[in-house]
């Protein structure tokens, strides 16, 4: 059965990792996708022909989610292209600049932020009244384990990823009555081929502290995205969801 026949879905940074796996799994279930990276041209035009053999319409944007006006541009050019419908947004697109507190810089403690949490707030608002007049629309944002927990040497990254939850539970609250639905997915430590560069001994170690005992799959993630998106969860808002394999129990 296909859970989104015909509905249209801005995923941003979807030109690798489990943007990529969501655009998949979202073009599998029949949705059309526009997706947005910021440097990878060659992988994101790969994607868009790739969802495009599937059968779906896929478009892909370059589109700094940083960026307030660009996130504004993005969304006048989807309307135009899709029909001038946005049935769902997620917001995927994220970075990380570690560092501890004591020698992070101003700078990487600004572009995390930027990049992850103001990126929500841009494509949400960009988004927002074409889904109020559509009576209708599911948002998801992509926040982390690291956001509802913390993690030592990552306070820009937390900070961001906690921050996106508080907007989620507000939005949720803000547009529930509209019939706009906004939860966050919070990954745990998932697989992507970032983590294959690691150290198979160190990324054994933390499988093996996982209840489950393994790494998650991008697909992990795409099929709680699709839960979401799709009307099996119609009634649900608001919500913070782990998809860790137990790593927060
Ligand atoms: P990834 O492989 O590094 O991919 C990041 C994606 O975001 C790429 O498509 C990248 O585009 C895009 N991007 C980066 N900066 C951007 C910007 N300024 N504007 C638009 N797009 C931008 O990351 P991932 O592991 O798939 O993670 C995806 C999301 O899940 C992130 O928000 C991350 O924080 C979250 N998450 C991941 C894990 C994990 O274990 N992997 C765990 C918890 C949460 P380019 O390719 O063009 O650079």
């Amino acid at each position: 059965m296909k859970l989104l026949e015909d509905k249209n879905v801005i995923i941003t940074g979807a030109s690798r990792g489990i943007g990529m796996g969501i655009a998949q799994v979202f073009a599998d279930h029949g949705a059309n996708v526009a997706f947005t990276y910021s440097s990878s041209k060659a992988p994101a035009l790969e994607l868009e022909k790739q969802l495009t053999a599937k059968g779906v319409k896929a478009k892909a944007y370059k589109s700094n989610a940083a960026s307030f006006q660009e996130a504004e541009e993005l969304v006048v050019k989807v309307l135009e292209d899709f029909d001038g419908r946005i049935d769902v947004l997620i917001n995927n697109a994220g970075i990380t600049k570690d560092n501890l507190l004591m020698r992070m810089s101003e700078a990487d403690f600004d572009a995390v932020i930027d990049i992850n949490l103001k990126s929500v707030f841009n494509m949400t608002k960009a988004v927002q009244r074409t889904l109020l007049k559509q009576r209708k629309g599911s948002i998801i944002n992509m926040s982390s384990v690291v956001g509802v927990k913390g993690n030592a040497g990552q306070t820009n990254y937390a900070a961001s990823k906690a921050g996106m939850i508080g907007f989620t539970k507000s939005v949720a609250l803000e547009l529930g009555s509209r019939n706009i639905r906004c939860n966050a997915i919070a990954p745990g430590f998932i697989e992507t081929e970032m983590t294959d560069k690691l150290d198979e001994k160190t990324v054994q170690g933390w499988r093996d502290g996982i209840p489950l005992k393994r790494g998650g799959t991008t697909e992990d993630i795409a099929n709680a995205c699709l839960y979401f998106a799709s009307d099996l969860s119609s009634y649900v808002t608001g919500q913070v969801l782990n998809v860790d394999g137990g790593m927060l129990t």
